[in-house]
């Protein structure tokens, strides 16, 4: 058969947080990212599904969290994304690491890998997270939200994320199938196991690297892991011919599932990671104006019938905003 459109990159990553209200403070006030979504998880709608983004939810910037307050504390293992690193402006690393002091933020030494500069830190929830410093061309399809943090620090999408991996080959040949080239190999640092970190790239810009890393140290899924990412499939066709890929590797890709922002079809890939291949539409601007995107609780299809209830059932949260913490002063 003809090989598949390649992927574009990374579309989300979703994660699995505690408190809402803290994991709500944190990725907008401290990070700086913008509420693009606030929505219920469609499986479970006593929970909440948060999607945190660039200033226009633009694929490939979307960090999305399902608070499970019941759940207990995960770790980070084997057969996970186990890194989740977005790009900055070159020269913003200062800014973080200032900032990063000002609101008790956990981060390590930065590190040097593929010649580029990387701030380790983690989330409230244990989450490791990385700051890559990267060059953002002027024609950068992200736009950057300058609430709380200015342009020239603002996070710009994802840059990569890593997985842990016992047995690397079959998930390297299915990242080939999906389109992305190995790009180079270098020695692990850092705070990850293993001894050796390999690169795939996609066309990009953004989301455009997934590192391999083969490591063995168990894991168990609960706050502060990561539970799926997803890679951008633009059209229906493109996911379509990709999800077809994947089948005739002998992986079991779901039916597309519709996300209502995007449609979605799911896969376990051979090293354990959950995969999602994402369509870039209809997009969360298609429900309400981008102007007013996270003000109210979006309830999708069937659930706004039962808004009353669903609303009652949920923990209130309210999104940080500037003018707000200056009145508290
Ligand atoms: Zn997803």
């Amino acid at each position: 058969m003809t090989a598949p459109t390649p992927t574009p990159g990374i579309h989300h990553v979703t994660c699995i947080a505690g408190d809402p209200q803290r994991n709500m403070d944190f990725w907008v006030e401290t990070l700086g990212l913008r509420l693009v979504k606030r929505s219920i998880n469609q499986d479970d709608p006593s929970t909440y599904h948060f999607f945190f983004a660039d200033a226009e939810g633009t694929p490939g910037t979307s960090m999305t969290f399902f608070p499970w307050e019941g759940q207990s504390r995960g770790k980070v293992g084997t057969g996970q994304v186990a890194r989740t690193a977005f790009r900055v402006p070159e020269g913003s690393l200062d800014f973080w690491e200032d900032r990063f002091d000002d609101h008790g933020v956990e981060y390590e030494d930065r590190i040097e890998r593929f010649g580029e500069t990387v701030l380790p830190f983690r989330d409230p929830d244990g989450l490791p997270v990385e700051l890559v410093a990267v060059e953002i061309p002027d024609d950068d399809p992200t736009v950057p939200w300058t609430e709380w943090v200015p342009e020239s620090a603002a996070i710009r999408g994802f840059h990569s994320v890593t997985l842990w991996l016992a047995d690397p080959e079959p998930s390297e040949d299915l990242l080939r199938t999906m389109g992305m080239e190995e790009v180079g190999t270098e020695a692990a640092q850092g705070d990850t196991p293993g001894d050796e970190r390999t690169r795939f790239a996609a066309e990009g810009p953004v989301g455009k690297y997934v590192d391999v890393l083969p490591t063995v140290e168990g894991g168990r899924q609960g706050h502060g892991t990561v539970h799926h990412v997803a890679f951008q499939t633009p059209t229906d066709e493109v996911q379509e011919e990709m999800r077809e890929a994947v089948r005739s590797a002998g992986l079991r890709p779901t039916n597309q599932i519709d996300r209502h922002w995007f449609r979605s079809v799911y896969f376990r890939e051979f090293g354990g990671v959950l995969f999602e291949l994402a369509t870039n539409g209809p997009g969360y601007d298609s429900d309400e104006p981008q102007a007013e995107l996270g003000e109210r609780l979006v309830l999708p299809g069937e659930f706004e019938g039962r808004r009353e209830e669903i609303e009652a059932g949920l923990t209130n949260v309210t999104v940080p905003r500037p003018d707000a913490a200056e009145a508290d002063d």
